[in-house]
């Protein structure tokens, strides 16, 4: 635990706390009182654009206790974010691509040395477990190394073939667009302030980034950070406030806009960017499917669904929420599945015990808790879990496994963003696929097999914009260089390897011509430089083709 830390600060669990068998031991009471140093809170929060003078409070989920006030911006806060912004890009576009890879290089060892005080943050705002806060540092320190690896190979102008060879010099460059504006969620909050705007200031641009409300301190530690490695501080704008409020200003000052969030959200952030015609790239929602064929390793399966659907509580956007398990291994699949998933150990101390910790907010807990007893009223069977643990935090949810889910229940095709998964019997490959594939989504999928080749030609069947083999989630969420996003109602554009850093470039074509115009010569009328023409296209395309 970090020094910003005063007071308790450890649930205490012990080793294996509580899990769904095992029951809660008053002794280790995790209502501890966590509390934040004042200037601690003070430095952050310092960062927020903010002239209201009015703040608004945020309570732990850990505990319930508040935590921290957060300034508020107006809209005329956005529009001083944005100068300031613009003025700071003017000069950082001048800045070496040399340079700024040097900066994400030391962001990437900042993080790592700093991971604690992150995860401490990260923690007391959502309530998740240590271990799936630490996926943020190391998300991060990912990306920053993928990206200053390969800056020159994304940002270098690029050679073309020019329309007549040798006498054509064309080269496209990369433009920044200007100032990107980001509006982030609460689930992952320091990975996503930062794994989207990473490669937006590499590739020359600035940002003005809105957080989600209560996740606010995860996203301003990244801010400090990337001040501390080396980017401009005004390189890097944090306003705070509700998206409702503060969405409009900034699309309506955005060169690009880089949205993470729900389906429904994703949708009125692009008809303004319509409005507008600026690009944008919509990270959103999903109800991720697991296929567990009849030749797949059964414990190695059952592990990796437990962690598809139990990490951060179900609240990631890659998780699995619906596993289709092959006839033929099904009772053995579930007996394992179902006994991993009770011997989790559920709490919420800042140490390393837990393997799930809360929810983050009343409005999680009551949509689960509908999910599930909407499901349990028309008939599905909790076979783990199925009920809210007020022992543990206030809004803790225990890691549910349902059977016999049918279309009406509301969790068949609607996303939970909990840890609920549905799980269901397939009898040939077709029908699994069909399934799967079945819905609205495309975000993430996965396919458990021995045969590696099979599932790689599965996966290409599955509408999804990532499948991981013999993994759930991780595989493609970690090869940074890989792009990452939704197809469908899961999303547009793509985060991570090229595309995750040409969005936030305007292409821009150079042609040098020399000697010969692209006219006819002297002399020559327009009817003989057609017939030449003509006879020039038909003999490269016989060339082309040989
Ligand atoms: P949300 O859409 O309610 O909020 C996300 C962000 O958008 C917040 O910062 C919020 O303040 C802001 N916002 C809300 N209304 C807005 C508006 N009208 N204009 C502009 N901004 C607005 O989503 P949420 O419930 O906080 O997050 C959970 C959802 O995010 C889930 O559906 C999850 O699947 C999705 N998600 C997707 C990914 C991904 O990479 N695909 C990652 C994380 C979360």
């Amino acid at each position: 635990m970090s020094e910003a830390l005063s007071g308790p600060g450890s649930s205490s669990e012990g080793p294996g706390g509580p899990s769904i068998d095992g029951p809660h031991d008053p002794e280790h009471d995790p209502r501890a009182s966590y509390a934040l140093e004042p200037e601690h809170v003070a430095r952050l929060t310092d960062r927020v654009v903010s002239t209201t003078g009015t703040t608004v409070q945020v309570f732990s989920p850990i505990n319930g206790a508040p935590l921290a006030n957060i300034p508020q911006s107006s809209e005329a806060d956005v529009a001083e974010a944005f100068r300031r912004a613009r003025v700071a890009q003017a000069a950082w576009a001048r800045v070496s691509i040399d340079e700024r890879a040097r900066i994400l290089h030391r962001l990437h060892d900042i993080v790592l040395d700093r991971q604690a005080e992150i995860m401490d943050l990260i923690q007391l705002e959502s309530g998740k477990a240590r271990k799936h806060a630490f996926d943020e540092p190391l998300h991060i320190a990912l990306t920053a190394r993928y990206y200053a690896r390969t800056a020159h190979e994304h940002l270098d102008p690029e050679r073309k073939a020019g329309v007549v060879p040798g006498l054509t010099k064309v080269e496209v460059n990369r433009v920044p667009k200007g100032v990107v504006g980001i509006i982030t969620p609460w689930n992952y909050p320091f990975t996503m302030a930062l794994c989207d705007g990473l490669p937006a200031l590499l590739a020359g641009n600035a940002v003005v980034i809105k957080p989600d409300a209560q996740t606010m301190l995860s996203a301003l530690i990244a801010a400090e950070m990337l001040e501390e490695a080396g980017f401009p501080r005004e390189l890097w704008q944090v306003v705070a406030g509700p998206g409702r409020v503060l969405g409009t200003p900034i699309i309506e000052r955005a060169d690009y806009i880089c949205f993470t969030g729900s389906t429904a959200t994703g949708k009125i952030i692009a008809r303004q960017a319509a409005e507008r015609l600026i690009g944008c790239s919509l990270e959103l929602g999903g109800k991720n499917p697991i296929l567990v064929l009849r030749d797949a390793d059964i414990e190695r399966a059952a592990e990796g669904a437990v962690r598809a659907s139990f990490s951060n509580a179900g609240q990631l956007c890659v998780s699995t929420e619906r596993m289709f398990v092959a006839d033929a291994i099904y009772d053995r699949f579930v007996e394992r599945f179902v006994a991993r998933t009770k011997a989790l150990s559920l709490g919420t101390g800042l140490n390393w015990d837990a393997d799930m910790g809360t929810l983050i907010s009343a409005d999680q807990l009551e949509t689960v808790s509908a999910h599930v007893d909407d499901a349990v009223a028309k008939g599905a069977r909790v076979l783990a879990g199925g009920k809210a643990r007020p022992d543990l935090a206030p809004y803790f949810y225990e890691p549910t496994i349902l059977e016999g889910v049918t279309p009406e229940m509301t969790c068949f095709g609607n996303e939970t963003f909990g840890p609920v998964v549905s799980i269901y019997r397939f009898h040939d490959e077709a029908d699994a696929i069909a399934r799967a594939n079945d819905g609205e989504y495309g975000l993430n999928g996965a396919i458990y097999t021995r045969d590696t080749e099979r599932g790689r030609r599965i996966a290409r069947q599955v509408k999804c914009g990532t499948v991981n083999v013999n993994e759930a989630f991780g595989a493609t969420f970690a090869s940074i260089g890989a792009p990452m996003g939704g197809m469908r109602e899961s999303g547009m554009g793509r985060r991570q390897g090229s595309e995750g850093i040409h969005r936030y470039t305007e292409s821009q074509s150079v042609a040098v011509q020399r000697l010969m115009r692209l006219a006819p010569m002297l002399g020559m009328s327009d009817e003989t430089y057609a017939k030449v023409m003509t006879a020039s296209l038909r003999v490269m395309n016989k060339l082309g083709r040989a």
